[in-house]
């Protein structure tokens, strides 16, 4: 059991050892802070350029919090007193496990407060160029970084690559007796032989004689600006302000950068100092130093932190085309830039414009289907109006068609009883039965034609289908109403070249068909005319053409007339005698016989009807396959409407 208890303790010592030996395995579990001093305030410009590259490079687990060390620090001692007893503060209050500082003062302030503040804790700069504070830093323990260099060269190669013709190249710099002069002239000039390299330095100048200095710069020339910012008298101008100058003074000379901010107010680009991926880069060595991994004493001695950065709008106007940047080149104002910045804008115009057009399609759609709708009420509406006419119109019609022969009728009986009071013996005369027959024979016409009507309506007409010598038929039919044509005195005839023509027709209705039209052609004819009646076959048709030279119908009512109860509201028409029913028989006698019919006229020359059906031969089986012609009494009647 002793034994036991003694393997428990081991055990449980080697664990709580084996933590402490692997202090990252216990922080894991921690909240991990790091301070970044910074001379820039949360008011300038790139400051949160800085804290997204710190916080890119620092990933997710550490927390980045920010001191703020102002200019006038560096200058005034009561201050620097005051900021370090601060700093000692916040300390104090929180862990932190690593210093970033981002440039010249700063890193100056940390090395002279290392080992009284700052005391075992990593340091890690960004944003200075200075070799002597560099090599003092690094000889530190827990200190490193990466250097800020300028690609001078890099951006002189641009220049000769993009502007061929350029054998002038003036740099423009705040100081003379500055490092990166003092290198351009001793390092880079010497491999550009075939370049003229001239200097302005801004300190020495006012605003008004560096723009005499430029004005007269031609093609020729490009401009490189290092710190282009400080003038005489202590004048400051931002890199932005100095490149709208020197492109309003000269006429649009090449402006090439080494800085970032330059881009974006009338530079070209260059490979500049991209603070962004400088800060980037100090977050993954902070974090680097957080988990206890082996950190080197200076991360990046050269320019490799620096970005090719191009202006669109200006590298365009010196004919620079994006597939002549280098590769990983950083594009800015570029269309597609544009495009990102307003996709939000153009994706609300692209589902404004989608709405806006489906709203109009769909009120479009709901206009044209209101004005169809109206329309097919519309014509409902007057189809109603015209059926209504025609209803009254027949009922007059009727009226008229009724009361016309029973006065007729009624007459002649009255006249019978008057004289047949006066005479015991009096019989009715001849000329008076014939009257009475003649008004009996338009009544049943009328009669006749409405139960057709109704047989149409319920398609229960029965077709009393035989093969007949059709040619026989229409002859012996127009030769029947001859003395009907004869007492109007218009001439009748009947024209054809063929003798005989057998055909399965119902001849009852093929006979009404032809009366109808021959009393309509009689009817409707002007004196002393004619009508005409012609039959012939075409293509296995049988043709019958009956043609008047009466009174004519006008094109508007042409084609109503095979309606029911149509009768042209004309004064001559309305001398003679109808129900308006007649032609719409007529219609659906010819349709029965799978033919049509077709009208044509002109006003006051004349009409001509004209029949169509095709020719068919059945066999009946009935032992007499040709019908012989008998002569019905229906003639009488529908030619009724004409008196002798
Ligand atoms: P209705 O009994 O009135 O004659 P229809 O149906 O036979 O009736 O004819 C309809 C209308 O067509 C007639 O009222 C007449 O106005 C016109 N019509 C028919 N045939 C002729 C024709 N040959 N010449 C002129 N008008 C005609």
């Amino acid at each position: 059991m002793g034994e036991y208890l003694k393997k428990i303790v081991v055990i449980t010592f080697t664990i709580l050892i084996g933590m402490n030996l692997f202090p990252y395995e216990i922080y894991a579990s921690e909240k991990r802070n790091v301070l970044f001093i910074t001379t820039y305030s949360s008011c300038t410009s790139d400051f949160e350029k800085r804290i997204s590259g710190i916080k890119e490079g620092l990933e997710q687990g550490i927390d980045l919090h920010t001191k703020y060390f102002s200019e006038s620090i560096i200058e005034n001692k009561e201050e620097q007193k005051y900021f370090v007893d601060e700093l000692k503060n916040t300390l104090q209050e929180e862990r932190y496990d690593a210093i970033i500082v981002g440039d010249y003062y700063t890193l100056k302030f940390a090395i002279k407060n290392r080992d009284e503040i700052l005391k075992d804790l990593p340091i890690i700069f960004f944003g200075v160029s200075n070799n002597e504070i560099i090599e003092e830093a690094i000889s530190k323990d827990k200190i490193t970084g990466v250097k800020q260099a300028l690609s001078i060269e890099s951006t002189i190669n641009l220049i000769r690559k993009y502007h061929p013709f350029t054998n002038n190249i003036v740099v423009i710099n705040n100081y003379e007796d500055s490092k990166e002069i003092e290198a351009l002239k001793n390092e880079i000039i010497p491999k550009f032989k075939d370049i003229n390299f001239k200097f302005i330095y801004t300190s020495k100048l006012s605003e008004n004689e560096f723009k005499k200095k430029i004005k007269h710069l031609d093609e020729n020339n490009a401009i490189l600006t290092i710190y282009p910012n400080d003038f005489k008298n202590s004048n400051w101008i931002s890199d932005n302000d100095i490149n709208e100058l020197i492109n309003e003074t000269t006429n649009n000379i090449p402006i090439y950068n080494l800085v970032e901010e330059g881009i974006g107010s009338g530079s070209i680009g260059g490979k500049v100092v991209s603070i962004y991926s400088q800060c980037k880069k100090v977050g993954e060595i902070a974090r680097d130093f957080i988990e206890g991994k082996k950190v080197k004493p200076l991360y990046i001695s050269d320019n490799d932190a620096n970005k090719y950065m191009f202006d669109y709008i200006n590298m365009s106007k010196s004919q620079i085309k994006p597939n002549m940047l280098p590769e990983d080149s950083k594009l800015i104002n570029s269309p597609k830039d544009f495009i990102t910045l307003y996709k939000g804008v153009f994706i609300f115009i692209i589902l404004f414009v989608v709405a806006l057009i489906i709203v109009i399609i769909t009120l479009i759609r709901y206009l044209a289907y209101k004005k169809k709708h109206e329309e097919i009420l519309k014509k409902a509406m007057k189809e109603i109006e015209e059926i209504n006419k025609l209803k009254n119109h027949f009922i007059i019609n009727m009226n008229h068609e009724l009361k016309t022969p029973i006065t007729v009728i009624n007459s002649v009986m009255q006249l019978t009883k008057y004289v047949k009071k006066q005479d015991e013996k009096y019989f009715i005369s001849e000329k008076n039965i014939v009257l009475v027959e003649d008004n009996c024979q338009r009544l049943l016409k009328l009669v006749n034609n409405i139960i057709d009507l109704e047989k149409i309506d319920s398609q229960e007409i029965n077709l009393n289908m035989e093969n007949v010598n059709i040619v026989e038929v229409i002859e012996d039919t127009v030769l029947s109403v001859v003395p009907y044509a004869q007492a109007r005195n218009i001439d009748i005839t009947f024209d054809t070249k063929e003798e005989e023509i057998i055909m399965s027709v119902d001849k009852n209705k093929i006979e009404r068909v032809v009366l109808n039209l021959l009393s309509n052609g009689i009817k409707y004819s002007k004196e002393a005319g004619f009508v005409d009646v012609r039959v012939y076959v075409c293509e296995n048709n049988l043709h019958i053409v009956i043609e008047d030279d009466g009174i004519g119908i006008d094109d508007e009512n042409l084609n109503k007339i095979f309606d029911r109860f149509v009768r042209v509201d004309n004064s001559l028409a309305r001398t003679n005698e109808g129900s308006g029913i007649g032609l719409s028989i007529v219609k659906a006698f010819v349709d029965c016989h799978n033919g049509n019919i077709s009208a044509k006229s002109i006003k006051n020359v004349g009409t001509s009807f004209i029949i169509n059906i095709p020719i068919v031969i059945k066999n009946y089986n009935d032992g007499n396959d040709v019908k012989q012609i008998s002569t019905d009494n229906y003639i009488k009647q529908e030619l009724a409407d004409i008196y002798l």
